[in-house]
């Protein structure tokens, strides 16, 4: 077991972080907690890296987490802002130099694609290859377990899926992840388990797929109509079942049944766009169990920008 949580607890005056949260990380395994803004999670990853206390039991590597082998720990905060006159490989070579044993920092250029930006002074690079940087930064000392706190918020999609490519790459090596995210995409990409965390309680945990099967609810088709009202109307009508959807109309149906929707639609004279049908995914767990969109929980400033 690389990391364990049990019963841990964290106070700041009176508001209550964590609430009595358990869990543990395997050897290998990729770990996301995910959870809308205020939930805990960064409480909960720096009582797991020793730089909050908090009542219960934490471990990290098998003791304290102040005991931990730091050269075992590849650890990226949500707030890091390294030297901005630095460049990205001058960077690198100077958190290598922090540890006693490091990798070359070209090699890590190299497994966060930025070679060919090895010479950029960072505050030059994109918002995404920053982003990478630091990532590198955690990568340096080769770490058996790498703590990733929301490592794409603010990053464009493009920079996202490469983000992900590298963190799939470690976990195929063998490196152990622990990654706070509210991309519920980025979970189901790269988790092998999920922790949902809400108040500071731990309130679902399972893999992608078990939790999705509890609580994802029906497939379902998407209807963009031009009247949401009018669609809503004509799908009651013909005996649908409607489900919540915050932006369009949606009706419980497998893929065998577009064709009646489509005729019910058409039939009542009901204008659209498009139709989706779709599988439930972790959005729609995340909507079940913590009653707000997950979007709602995304950074409006930063979203989408380089
Ligand atoms: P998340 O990372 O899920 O957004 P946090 O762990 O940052 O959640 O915060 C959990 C709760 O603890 C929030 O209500 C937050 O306001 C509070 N909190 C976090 N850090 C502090 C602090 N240093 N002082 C006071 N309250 C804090």
């Amino acid at each position: 077991m690389v990391i364990r949580a049990e019963n841990v607890r964290r106070r700041y005056g009176d508001t209550v972080a964590l609430d009595g949260v358990s869990f543990s990380v395997e050897s290998g395994e990729v770990f996301a907690l995910i959870g809308p803004n205020g939930a805990g999670k960064t409480t909960l990853i720096r009582a797991l890296t020793g730089t909050t206390q908090a009542e219960g039991t934490v471990e990290l590597l098998g003791g304290a987490p102040e005991d931990a082998a730091r050269h075992r720990i590849g650890l990226l905060p949500q707030e890091f802002s390294p030297a901005e006159r630095l460049t990205a490989r001058e960077l690198l070579a100077y958190y290598a130099g922090l540890y006693d044993q490091s990798r070359d920092p070209d090699s890590v250029l190299d497994d966060v694609g930025l070679t060919d930006s090895a010479d950029t002074y960072y505050e030059n690079l994109s918002g995404g290859q920053k982003r990478r940087v630091c990532v590198g930064t955690a990568l340096v000392n080769a770490p058996d377990v790498l703590i990733l706190d929301e490592p794409t918020t603010g990053i464009d999609p493009n920079g996202r899926r490469e983000l992900w490519a590298l963190i799939e790459g470690l976990a195929d090596t063998g490196t152990t992840v622990l990654l706070t995210t509210h991309y519920m995409e980025e979970a189901e990409t790269l988790a092998d388990r999920v922790g949902l965390l809400a108040d500071g309680k731990l309130v679902e945990l399972g893999s992608p797929e078990e939790l999705i099967e509890r609580h994802g609810g029906d497939s379902r088709l998407v209807v963009e109509a031009d009247d949401a009202a009018d669609a809503t109307r004509a799908l009651e009508r013909a005996g649908y079942h409607l489900l919540p959807d915050e932006t369009h109309v949606a009706v419980a149906a497998g893929p065998r049944d577009i064709p009646d929707i489509a005729d019910a639609l058409d039939d009542a004279g009901v204008d659209y766009e498009g139709l989706l049908w779709r599988q439930p995914g972790l959005d729609d767990v995340y909507v079940a169990l913590t009653g707000t969109d997950v979007t709602a929980t995304g950074d409006p400033i930063t979203e989408g920008q380089p």
